[in-house]
């Protein structure tokens, strides 16, 4: 175990892509002290997960932060570090086509994919190297807040750091902790967006573009797009938030056996105004919906089902023109629309159909509909500078303050706040 000092230059709290991309820019480019914190017993948040990279903006880079050229050039950076191997694009240009007659884009992105199985060995190796970097790692040690006027934090335990430069780094999944934090530091923020959506689970030959494009970026009408393909041994998980579950989707690599299954998630952003204005409450609230629906789980409904406007109950489930398993066992068949806002469920099943005219098949009677899938990302500090700082010392990066949305951009965001911290130095 890491025996903590008492006083760093630079202290990061979490270590998923974004602080990771923080420690990595400073550990090879300076001689200050780091000491990188995580709560959990591993490293390193949602590089865990399936652990599809994209390459290519302005996927998992939002607008409002970055430019194509700002992004081009720190994703040559963090190639270095995830030595991606790329996927084959094939055949996109018919579906493109298609798309773009009823107003539909697919974007044509740069993938790679680690899987579920494989990438706890690649943050083990990220982890080794930071540590011979002379980076301090201390994994299982809690941040338990930040001190008001002075630049200290204080651990689960009592012990009290103190530090020149600070990055948080915590994710979407603790964006209340976050908040809780700027609050002490009087730093003003919002959290008005949330991605409210569904997760689709299909046979593979429902949805053959899987073979050629691994995850396709498809956006549609009314913010709505398609998120996170998993195929090839592919299953959905639930997660657990604080008070409901949300659906996601994994796949392992590929030397695992196929189940011919693929899933994505079509997700339809909602931005609030006044006043109803945090985003996360909003995802909460429905989140909590679900579970009171379902005695403490998810929905599931297969189209078959949907369609006519039933429920989908046990039998359902099992007749035989509904021909697999679904991969969430602990998800239970009901209603989606008993349980999903208008506006939400119309925009989405409206995209659904437009994919089904781009991609026939996908809407097959077998195919289910997985309810909620919720991201919670959008804690939007006030930045005082392009670094990401937010007071002097004080850096917020990554998912849960909305400068990221998936494992590159928010390596990217860590090599900026770091590349702040540089500058001041020098
Ligand atoms: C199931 C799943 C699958 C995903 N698949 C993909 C994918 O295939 N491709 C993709 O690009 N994106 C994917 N994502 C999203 C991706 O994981 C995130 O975009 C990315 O991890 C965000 O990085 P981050 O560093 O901002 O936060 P995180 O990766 O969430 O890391 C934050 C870390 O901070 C730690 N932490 C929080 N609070 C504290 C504290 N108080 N003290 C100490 N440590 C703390 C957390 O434990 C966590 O490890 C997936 C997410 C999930 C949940």
């Amino acid at each position: 175990m890491t025996k903590i000092k008492s006083n760093y230059d630079v202290i990061i709290v979490g270590s998923g892509p974004a602080g990771l991309g923080a420690a990595f820019k400073l550990a090879q480019n300076s001689d200050c002290s780091v000491l990188l914190l995580e709560k959990k017993k591993i490293s390193s948040g949602g590089l865990r997960n399936d652990c599809k990279q994209n390459y290519t903006y302005p996927v998992g880079f939002p607008y409002e932060h970055w430019t194509k050229e700002d992004a081009d050039i720190l994703l040559e950076e963090v190639k270095q570090h995830l030595n991606p191997k790329f996927e084959k694009r094939l055949n996109i240009e018919k579906y493109q086509k298609r798309a773009k007659k009823i107003g539909v884009e697919i974007l044509s992105i740069d993938q790679a994919h680690v899987g579920t199985d494989k990438s706890s060995e690649l943050i083990a190796s990220l982890i080794e190297k930071l540590k011979a970097l002379h980076v301090e790692v201390a994994l299982h040690v809690e941040v338990k807040e930040l001190v008001k006027n002075t630049k200290e934090i204080i651990l689960e335990d009592g012990q009290i750091i103190s530090f020149k430069n600070l990055v948080l780094a915590p994710g979407r999944a603790d964006y209340d902790w976050l908040q809780e934090q700027m609050r002490i530091l009087d730093i003003k923020y919002s959290d008005n967006i949330v991605d409210i959506g569904v997760r689709i689970e299909t046979k593979e030959e429902n949805y053959p573009i899987v073979r050629d494009y691994y995850d396709p970026k498809i956006l549609f009408p009314n913010k709505v797009r398609t998120f996170c393909t998993n195929s090839g041994c592919a299953h959905i998980v639930r997660e657990k938030y604080k008070g409901y579950y949300s659906v996601n989707g994994h796949s392992l690599s590929k030397e695992n056996e196929r189940n011919n299954l693929v899933n994505f998630a079509m997700l339809k952003t909602i931005r609030l105004t006044e006043p109803v204005v945090s985003g996360q409450q909003f995802g909460k609230i429905l989140g909590e919906m679900v579970m009171q629906l379902t005695g403490g789980s998810v929905i599931m409904q297969r189209v078959g089902d949907f369609r006519l406007g039933s429920r989908s109950k046990k039998e359902t489930f099992n007749s035989d023109l509904y021909d697999f398993e679904p991969t969430l066992k602990h998800a239970v068949a009901a209603d989606l629309s008993l349980s999903m806002p208008a506006k939400i469920l119309r925009d989405i099943w409206k995209s659904l159909k437009m994919l089904d005219t781009i991609i026939p098949g996908v809407l097959h009677p077998s195919t289910i509909i997985y309810y909620p899938e919720i991201k919670t990302y959008s804690n939007k500090p006030i930045f005082i500078d392009d670094n990401f700082m937010v007071k002097d010392g004080y850096y917020i990066i990554g998912d849960g303050a909305g400068t990221s949305r998936g494992i590159t951009g928010a390596w990217a965001s860590g090599i900026r706040a770091a590349n702040g911290i540089l500058k001041k130095k020098n």
